[in-house]
Formats: structure tokens, sequence, C-alpha cells
């Protein structure tokens, strides 16, 4: 096989496995060898960029599914269609320190300064799967999931059985998307699974797929016996609103009455963002949730948007992933448990 045979083979392998992940919840590899595959696919990209196909997963949020693929997906979902506001993204990967110093590098260079430590809000990152809620004139009035990022699914029945989301609020613009990641905890996926395994329903691989199936309910009562929980950590526009950090913007959260993550830390620079990095995979072992690893966040909004995004993540945030051992040990003390 030559190499551009592998890249288009590579291509083909990981929208099917981001269609088993994304529309079935149910994948078929585990979420370090997936991740190695997306690094062959963007290390050939990088090599050849004259390669890159449209509907390559560097190119794509979710599962890129084409429009009669998606016609006949919602044709079956029983939620309607829903358009974002504004586009819902996915986030770039660090696997390690080098990568973290390349990520502020870049930023030195989009924004024509040179060596310059930036301002950034690390949070933890939960896996789960992202929630888009619309407020119309303070009013709670849609919830969606992410789909590809420009139209999502209709789960506001299901969303609204989770505590520690406002229904009304006040001061806030005409329209106001507020993001955040639903997110089952270790201790409930093993109950469920041990339900599940005992009278014979669905075994769910991990908590991820466990929260996104439970989220994608028909019946919303099953989604409230399912005890999801839910952290806020952004917003579609901050437009119209006195918040100018992401570091500010947790706090209006929390003052608004949303569940956010108690994790989040101020860091000068990228070697703060990886000492941050480290304290949380010390910590790791006693979060209640499966995180993967943290997010790191350039702080300024002005910062921000002058940094953009590309055709699928943002440029000011990196989503810097937990190692792949970790991972594992994780795995198996779940399967150990059950
Ligand atoms: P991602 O999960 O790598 O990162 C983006 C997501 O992070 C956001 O959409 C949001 O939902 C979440 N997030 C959690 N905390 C956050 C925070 N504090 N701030 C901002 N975002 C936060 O991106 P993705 O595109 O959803 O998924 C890619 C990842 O999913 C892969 O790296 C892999 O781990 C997994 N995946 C696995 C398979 C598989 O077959 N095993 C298939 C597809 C994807």
């Amino acid at each position: 096989m030559s190499n551009q045979e592998r890249y288009l083979s590579l291509v083909n392998e990981i929208q099917e496995h981001n269609r088993r992940y994304y529309l079935e919840d149910n994948p078929s590899v585990s979420d370090a060898e997936y991740d190695l595959l997306m690094r062959e696919l963007r290390s050939l990209e990088e090599q050849h960029p004259e390669w890159i196909v449209p509907e390559s997963p560097t190119q794509n949020v979710g599962a890129d599914i084409d429009d009669a693929q998606q016609d006949a997906l919602l044709a079956r979902s029983p939620f309607a269609p829903i358009q974002h506001l504004h586009r819902m993204t996915s986030l770039d990967n660090a696997f390690d320190d080098s990568d973290l110093q390349s990520f502020e590098d870049r930023i030195n260079r989009v924004l024509g300064t040179s060596g310059q430590s930036y301002d950034y809000t690390c949070e933890l990152k939960i896996d789960g799967l992202s929630i888009n809620v619309y407020y119309h004139n303070g009013q709670l009035t849609w919830a969606a999931t992410r789909g590809n990022g420009v139209i999502g699914e209709d789960v506001t029945a299901n969303l609204l059985t989770i505590p520690g989301i406002p229904r009304k609020l006040e001061g806030v613009p005409e329209h106001l998307e507020v993001r955040g990641e639903v997110f089952m905890t270790k201790e409930e996926f093993l109950r469920l699974n041990a339900e599940a395994e005992e009278l014979g329903g669905t075994v769910f691989k991990n908590p991820r797929n466990a929260a996104a199936g439970s989220l994608r309910q028909k019946d919303a009562s099953v989604t409230a016996s399912r005890k999801l929980q839910v952290n806020f950590y952004a917003l579609g526009s901050t437009e119209g609103l006195a918040v100018h950090t992401q570091g500010e913007l947790l706090k209006w959260l929390q003052d608004h009455g949303f569940q956010t993550n108690p994790y989040s830390k101020h860091a000068r620079g990228w070697s703060e963002a990886a000492a941050y990095h480290r304290e949380m995979i010390q910590e790791r072992p006693n979060f209640p949730v499966d995180a993967d690893g943290t997010v790191v966040k350039v702080d300024r909004f002005d910062l921000q948007n002058e940094l953009g995004f590309t055709s699928r993540a943002p440029r000011w945030a990196i989503a810097y992933k937990f190692p792949v051992e970790e991972a594992r040990t994780v795995l198996q003390d779940i399967q150990i448990n059950v």
C-alpha cells in the first residue's frame, strides 16, 4: 500500500469509528487506539497537505456524514434537529509538554509576538458529551447535542431532568447559548452496568458512552433515572455580557447558578499549564468522574477573537490528553469492580 493509499484508508477507518462513537454510542476501539490513528492521519496530512480530502476527520466535528446520511439519520432519530446559533467545535490535542509549547509558539506567531508567555485558564477535561443550552430573553428554550457542530439533536426534555441548570436568567442578552459537558460518575456507571447485566439491558463500554446513551433516550424518565450531571464552561458568544476572560466567565456561570468544575486554575505560560496538568494526573484517582485530560484556554477573550478557529477547533485552546497508561488503569479498575 502506498502512503497515499494508507492515508485514504485511515480517513475511511476513522470515519467508521466516528460513526460508531458519535451516532451509536458504541465504539469498537479504545480512545487511545483512536488517538493513535488520528495522529498518524495528522502526520500524513502535515507531510502532504495536497492529499487532504474534505471528508477527513481532521476537517470536521463529530461524525462527518453526507446530506443523504443526515436525512436518514434524522428520519430515524427521535429528536428534532436544532441549528446552533454559533458553531460548536472540537479541540486540538496535545500529548506531551512539547505539544503544549508548540501551542504557545503558534499563539505567538498568529498574534505577531515572540517568546511571550500568555495567561491561560486551565480546566479539567471531563469525558462526557457536550451540550448547548439556549436562553431566549433569559428563558431556557432548548438544549441540543453538538451533532456535527452546526446541527444537533433537541434533547431539552432529557436535559431538564439534570440538576444544576437554571431555567431563567436575569439581565442577559436576548440570545444566549451556554455550553457544558454532560457526564456520568464512575459510581453511577458501575451501578447502571451491574443493573443491566442483571436485567439484560444495555451494558455500556465506559461512562462517556453511558452518559451519551442516557441523554439520548426517547423517554425522559429513563434519563432522569440515570443520575447524569453537567458542568458548564463556555458561551456560544459573550457579546452583551461584562465578561472579558475565561476566568471571569467561570465565575459568572457560578454566580448565575450553573454547575462548574472545581478544578480550574489560572496559569501563566505553557510551563505553568503543564504543571497544572501534572497536578491533575496526581489527583486523577480521586476524581469521581472519568477525565481524559486538561483543557488549556487563552484567558483573554479579545485575544481569543484575534486567534479565531480552524475548520474544527479554536486556535486559542488545546486538550492536553492524559497518558495512555493512566487511561488503561482507570478502565481496568472499572472492569475489576464490575
Ligand atoms: P474531544 O473530546 O477531544 O475534545 C472536545 C470536547 O471536549 C468538547 O466538545 C467538549 O465536549 C469536551 N470538553 C470537556 N471539558 C471541556 C472543557 N473544560 N472545555 C472545553 N471542552 C471540554 O473532541 P471530540 O471531537 O468530541 O472527540 C475526540 C475524542 O473522542 C478522541 O480524542 C477520542 O478520545 C474520542 N473518540 C473515540 C472514538 C473511538 O472509537 N474510541 C471515536 C471518536 C472519538
